[in-house]
């Protein structure tokens, strides 16, 4: 058991935390950094997970984000397989397992998220699964030769990205889900549709409008899903993709105000409710200077970039995170989407720029008056001057006839 003195306590060492050390160090922060993490391995990216690590194309290796050879040369001190148990933000003191404790002069809370786990008849039998870390892709891998048929309940980017994933390694795949179409959610009828039509032209079998109520099987493996319409799924290996829940446990024990969205509270400088914390990434809700209104957004990138801003206001800049979200996801090499700003409080127009058709278009998304969103589908031209209109709050009518132009010059509006 040590007392120990850290300038910077980093807590959680995904991207979010990896990124806020990094920075520290870029903008040549003098002071002593410990970025601590409860999992084995060093800062990676989880979008690999159900992608191209999933489907064994790369290793291990080339999905992590900060090494430990790199925090050695910066002089982070990087501890992983440790959890912070106790947070006094009055003391400035973490207690870390294995009896550590930790006085701090910042604490930065970047606990990112877990996945929401589904309460159903049949989920301790095997070969159910959910995926967070590269370690659950580890495990679906390890059954892919014994299975011929696989499922997965949720047809969000998860579902749809490990059913195109698996279905690439011969396995019949069914995504199940309570929406019509999948990613329909986020990106609304015309989009889904599209995604659906790729999705079944590749061999996926999509099932919409269904609620698994179960899940049976013998022999202690899963063979079937159970529907409430009474229908089934054939499946001996079935995994989970039904969202994300933000993990504040350290931050509730903590004290921090929790947001609406059950992310911790902070501000536009991602300051928390305690003197001299922080929270950055997917356990963070944060008042949107961009949207005028509080967010969370479980993106990558975002990640990244909170972790910078709260590195910058650590060091005293006082800036307001301002980055317009950008996220990606691909199925197979079928299809790959970009998105760029944050369409999850609703829109109520769609335009649309090329040809859906042809699997070329980009849709924009208005809410009040006001773009705040574009998804992008074969038209990644189109994402950089999207962006710009998100952040300077483009009004719908500059863009009504412009947008579906598609000789229409967008960097004039
Ligand atoms: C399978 C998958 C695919 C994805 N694909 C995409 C994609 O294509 N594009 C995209 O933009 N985004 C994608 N995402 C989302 C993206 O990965 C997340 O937004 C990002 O990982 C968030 O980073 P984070 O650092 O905030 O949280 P996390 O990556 O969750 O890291 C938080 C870390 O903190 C640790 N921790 C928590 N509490 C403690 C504690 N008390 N003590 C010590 N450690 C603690 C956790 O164990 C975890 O390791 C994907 C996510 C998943 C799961």
């Amino acid at each position: 058991m040590a007392e120990l003195s850290r300038d910077v306590l980093i807590i959680g060492a995904g991207v979010a935390g990896a990124s806020t050390a990094k920075e520290l160090r870029k903008i040549g922060f003098p002071g002593s950094i410990l970025l601590l993490g409860r999992e084995l391995d060093a800062p990676y990216e989880r979008p690999p997970a159900t992608k191209d690590y999933l489907a064994g194309k790369i290793e291990r290796a080339e999905a992590t984000w900060l090494s430990p050879e790199w925090c050695e040369e910066n002089d982070v001190e990087l501890r992983l397989r440790t959890s912070v148990l106790k947070v006094d933000t009055e003391a400035k003191v973490a207690k870390l397992q294995g009896g550590d404790e930790v006085s701090y002069g910042h604490v930065v809370f970047a606990t990112g998220a877990n996945v929401r786990r589904l309460n159903i008849e049949g989920n301790d039998l095997e070969g159910l699964h959910y995926i967070r870390a590269l370690r659950n892709a580890d495990s679906i891998r390890g059954e892919l030769p014994q299975v011929q048929s696989a499922a997965t309940i949720g047809g969000s980017y998860i579902g749809c990205e490990v059913a195109a994933t698996l279905t690439t390694h011969g396995i019949a795949t069914t995504v199940v889900m309570q929406e019509d179409h999948p990613m329909q959610i986020g990106f609304g009828e015309q989009a889904a549709r599209y995604v659906r039509s790729v999705l079944e032209a590749n061999g996926v079998t999509v099932l919409g409008g269904k609620a698994v109520e179960g899940l049976s099987g013998d022999d202690e493996r899963v063979e079937q899903l159970r529907c409430a319409d009474g229908s089934t799924v054939d499946a001996q290996l079935v995994i989970i993709g039904i969202g994300a829940v933000p993990d504040v446990m350290t931050a509730k024990g903590a004290g921090l105000e929790i947001g609406e969205s059950g992310g911790i509270k902070v501000d536009a400088q991602l300051r928390a409710s305690a003197p001299a914390s922080y929270a950055a990434g997917d356990c963070a809700e944060f008042e949107s200077v961009l949207f005028g209104d509080r967010r969370r957004i479980e993106h990558q990138d975002v990640a990244i970039e909170m972790g910078k801003t709260v590195a910058h206001n650590i060091n005293g800049a006082g800036e307001d995170f301002t980055f317009v979200p950008y996220f990606w996801s691909d199925l197979a090499d079928w299809l790959s989407l970009e998105y760029v700003g944050n369409a999850s409080k609703g829109w109520d127009e769609e335009l649309v720029r090329g040809s859906i058709d042809d699997g070329a278009f980009s849709v924009w998304y208005v809410k009040d008056g006001t773009l705040v969103a574009t998804l992008s589908i074969g038209r990644s031209e189109d994402l950089m001057e999207a962006r710009r209109l998100i952040a300077e709050r483009a009004s719908v009518d500059a863009l009504r006839d412009a947008v579906p132009d598609v000789d229409a010059d967008l960097a004039s509006l």
